[in-house]
C-alpha cells in the first residue's frame, strides 16, 4: 500500500475510533442534564428516589388500559414499560434503563424536566401559580408533568405530529368560567383537554388507552364533541361512544 493511501487509511480509523468513543462518552451516565441526571444503572429489584424518577418518565408505556405505579420500585411493570419505551424509540429492549435509556429520556426532556413537546404554561392558561384549585399547587403541577409525559408517549406513538391541548389545570374560578364539573379533575392538574389537529379525535382517544390514563372521555361522552379529555382520577373511566370506546 503506498504510504499516502496508508496515511490515509490511518486517519479514517482514527477518526472513527474518536467518534465512537465520543458517542460513548455522549451516552454514559456520567452526562449532566440540566433537570435530573441518574448516577447508576437501573435494573429490576432497585428502588429509590431515581426509579421514581425514572417511573414518571417511562409512565406512558404501561400498555393497554393499564397504570404504572410510580412508586420507587422497579418491578415487572416497570420493566415491561422500560421496554416498551426502548422498542419505541429504536433502542434494544432489555427492561434495564443503563446509559443509552437514560440518554433518550435526556434528550426527550427540558430543563425544568418537562418533556419537549409539551410545557407547563401550555398545561394551565389559568394562572401563574397552580394553586386554587382541589390539591396543593405543588401536586397539581406534579400531577401535569405526570400526564404530560404520558402525552409525549402519546405524540410518540402516533408518528411524533403535534398534539393541541385546549385545557389543562383550573382553579375553581376558572373551572367555573369554563363550566367545568364541581368534582373536575382539571381541579387537580392531572386532565388535559385535546383538540383536532392533526389528528382526529378518535385517533387520540383511541390511542390514550395504552399510554396509562384512567379517564378518557371523548365524542358521544356528553360535553365532549369537540375534544378529548384524559385524566389520571381514581377511578377508571371511559366513554367515546362515536369512536367505539
Ligand atoms: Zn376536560
Amino acid at each position: 500500500m503506498p504510504k499516502r493511501a496508508a496515511r490515509v487509511l490511518l486517519g479514517l480509523v482514527m477518526t472513527i475510533t474518536f467518534a465512537l468513543g465520543g458517542a460513548v462518552l455522549t451516552a454514559g451516565p456520567a452526562q449532566a442534564d440540566g433537570c435530573y441526571t441518574w448516577t447508576r444503572t437501573l435494573a429490576p429489584g432497585a428502588t429509590g428516589n431515581d426509579v421514581t424518577q425514572l417511573q414518571i418518565r417511562v409512565a406512558g408505556w404501561p400498555g393497554y388500559d393499564s397504570v404504572l405505579a410510580v412508586d420507587g420500585s422497579y418491578g415487572p411493570a416497570t420493566t415491561a414499560a422500560v421496554k416498551r419505551f426502548q422498542a419505541a424509540y429504536g433502542l434494544a429492549a432489555d427492561g434495564v434503563a443503563g446509559p443509552a435509556t437514560q440518554a433518550k429520556i435526556y434528550a426527550l426532556q427540558d430543563n425544568d424536566c418537562t418533556p419537549i413537546h409539551f410545557t407547563y404554561p401550555e398545561l394551565n392558561t389559568c394562572n401563574s401559580t397552580w394553586a386554587g384549585g382541589a390539591v396543593a399547587a405543588g401536586t397539581a403541577k406534579a400531577n401535569a408533568l405526570s400526564s404530560m409525559w404520558k402525552l409525549e408517549a402519546l405524540r410518540h406513538a402516533l408518528g411524533d405530529k403535534s398534539i393541541r391541548v385546549t385545557s389543562g389545570f383550573r382553579s375553581t374560578s376558572c373551572n367555573a368560567a369554563v363550566g367545568g364539573a364541581t368534582n373536575s379533575r382539571h381541579l387537580y392538574g392531572d386532565a388535559v383537554d385535546l383538540g383536532v389537529s392533526p389528528h382526529s379525535l378518535c385517533t387520540l382517544a383511541k390511542q390514550a388507552r395504552y399510554h396509562g390514563f384512567r379517564g378518557i372521555l371523548g365524542p358521544g361522552y356528553a360535553g365532549h364533541g369537540d375534544h378529548v379529555h384524559v385524566n389520571q382520577g381514581p377511578n377508571r373511566f371511559w366513554s367515546a361512544s362515536q369512536c367505539g370506546i
